[in-house]
């Protein structure tokens, strides 16, 4: 069987957050179930693959957004890879980016993103930074608690195709609005960090199911279910910090 491939986007423009983590978590919660995977790395000017299995896009500053985000349309395949029923997650600056429209800048220049899902974002009244705590609806019905690390000005608000990935605990979210993240067909954006997939396996498991088409064994994990847990009571305790 030809192995899931995974593909890491553009990662010396969306690579400040550590948000990589997230492809190895991906690729390392499949070979520990014996499924072989591959992880592509594509950079500006080379071209996206259009079948692997999964993309991953990161967070990072404004002008790098842009080039992303030009470089993305240029190359035109993302598009394609979602066409073919891929599944796409996308953090913070990503997350922006698979959207209708996101600003930067002093100016707040409207950029279009890819209208991959149907957001938009524009500067918010604060900066939203600090740990978050949500509860995630995920694709198959579950409800999964989601903590990381937020950190962005944008703030992004759903139009009518796009439904929340998630209900705010603590945090500030999308918009202060109560909602985080957006869920559109297979694409998948929201804002924490973490990295979020290493912090929330759950969610990692989602994806890669919703990538195969089917469900996987659960893999046990003692260590890393303590570790969420004193996660999840730490910020249940102090607040936000
Ligand atoms: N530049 C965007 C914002 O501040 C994204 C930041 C990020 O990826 N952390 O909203």
């Amino acid at each position: 069987m030809k192995p899931v491939e995974i593909v890491l986007v553009y990662q010396s423009l969306l690579g400040i957050y550590g948000d990589r983590g997230n492809a190895m978590v991906l690729r390392k919660r499949l070979t520990r179930r014996g499924i072989d995977a591959v992880l592509t790395e594509v950079e500006p000017g080379q071209s996206v693959p259009s079948d692997a299995a999964v993309y991953l896009l990161g967070g990072g500053e404004d002008a790098a957004q842009v080039s992303a985000v030009n470089g993305l349309k240029a190359d035109g395949h993302i598009f394609d890879a979602v066409e073919n029923g891929a599944v796409l997650f996308a953090v913070c600056a990503g997350f922006q980016i698979v959207g209708n429209t996101f600003t930067v800048g002093e100016q707040d220049e409207v950029i279009e993103g890819l209208g991959l899902i149907d957001v938009d974002t524009r500067r918010g009244d604060v900066r939203a930074v600090g740990e978050i705590l949500t509860t995630a609806t995920l694709p198959n019905g579950r409800q999964s608690l989601i903590t990381g690390f937020e950190n962005h000005g944008g703030f992004t608000t759903l139009g009518p195709k796009a439904k929340p990935l998630a209900k705010v605990e603590i945090g500030i979210g999308n918009a202060n609005d109560g909602t985080e993240g957006a869920v559109q067909g297979k694409v998948i954006g929201t804002y924490p960090h973490g990295p979020v997939l290493a912090r929330n396996p759950e969610l990692a498991d989602q994806l890669l199911e919703l990538a195969l088409g089917r469900e996987l064994d659960e893999l046990v994990d003692p260590e890393l279910d303590e570790l969420r847990r004193q996660r999840i009571a730490a910020i249940r305790k102090t607040g936000r910090r």
